[in-house]
């Protein structure tokens, strides 16, 4: 039986400015199991970082805040968790790759002292040689010799750079790993080498993950549900195949994928959508998509649709709900 290592319950998180406040997450709910893969697709801007920074309390100090929700990690409150333990929670149970495995990496140490100084701060008093022997373990894990461990980081191609992250990022073996846009950065045929040891090493290793991106071809190759966000919130959630398959979808899903999604399609990348998303700084009474929805109803301009649950399959829409379609045979 599946056992659940995340359940993140009506969500928001507001970020303050001089001149604003901007609603960055507007009442997410979202579960991952152990060993599970979630896809977070949407937008820029539709606050995918945003839920991930929120798992690991990482918002900006004085300008991003929980305004309301819960976060359980293992059944533990991360809303109000102390520093003190956070810490603890971040690198030993949490991890988190960015995009850019330059800004993850010292340019000044060597890529084994990086691996080495991770895996020291998490076991207090373990003696060096078998420091060593789990920095060399986490090399050939990701697929480096374990003797250019003594080499910087510009001594390594993009790919590498982004496996060394991986490395020093699995070397404490976190229970949860929060991946935003890893492969971005890096060329095609690289991209799919690391997506595919990524994947290798969360079958091995158990480890959760969240994997944060605009590539639908990603989510296809390695998640196994799905949550589309658009506008700070999710719009549809479920199964990978309640996503790339069947017939009910959010319009904003066929929007992304260009039509109905298709699991062996060879369309990779999400397909601009006419319009733009509402102003975060002005909560919207109605549907957050209706400005760009092909099937907007009245309705969808005064109130905000619950989301439907078709066995998990979850979607925001009254295209689906009872009242939207009492709504529309009356219009
Ligand atoms: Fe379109 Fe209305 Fe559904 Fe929003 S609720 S996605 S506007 S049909």
């Amino acid at each position: 039986m599946s056992e659940r290592l995340l359940e993140i319950k009506n969500l928001h998180v507001m970020y303050k400015t001089d001149e604003d406040d901007v609603y960055a997450l507007n009442g997410i709910n979202l579960h991952l199991d152990k060993g599970e893969t979630l896809g977070l697709v949407g937008e820029t801007g539709a606050g995918k970082t945003t839920i991930a920074l929120s798992i690991l309390k990482l918002l900006p100090e004085q300008t991003g805040f929980i305004t309301d929700g819960e976060i359980q990690f293992d059944g533990k409150d991360i809303v109000h968790m102390k520093e003190e333990e956070m810490r603890n929670l971040r690198g030993n149970d949490i991890s988190m790759i960015f995009a850019d495995p330059m800004s993850a990496l010292n340019p000044l140490h060597t890529v084994g002292n990086q691996i080495a100084e991770v895996i020291e701060l998490h076991n207090p008093g373990m003696k060096h040689e078998e420091v060593e022997k789990k920095v060399d373990e986490m090399m050939e894990l990701v697929g480096i010799p374990a003797e250019r461990k003594t080499e910087y980081p510009h001594q390594f191609s993009g790919g590498m750079r982004q496996r060394i992250v991986i490395a020093i990022a699995l070397s404490c073996n976190p229970r949860l790993l929060l991946a935003d846009e890893p492969t971005t950065a890096l060329d095609v045929t690289i991209q799919a080498q690391v997506l595919k040891m990524m994947d290798d090493l969360k079958e091995r290793l158990n480890t959760a993950m969240i994997m944060i991106t605009h590539d639908l071809g990603v989510v296809a190759q390695i998640c196994s549900s799905v949550a589309i966000i658009y506008a700070g919130e999710i719009v549809e959630y479920g199964k990978i195949e309640d996503i790339y398959e069947g017939d009910k979808h959010h319009p904003y899903t066929v929007g992304l994928f260009g039509s109905i999604p298709d699991i062996t399609s060879t369309a990779k990348r999400l397909t601009p959508i006419d319009g733009l998303m509402p102003d975060p700084t002005k909560p919207l009474p109605g549907c957050r998509f209706a400005d760009r929805c092909p099937h907007a109803m009245e309705i969808c301009h005064t109130k905000s649709p619950e989301a439907v649950d078709f066995n998990g399959h979850r979607i925001k829409c009254f295209l689906y709900s009872q009242e939207g379609k009492t709504k529309e045979e009356g219009q």
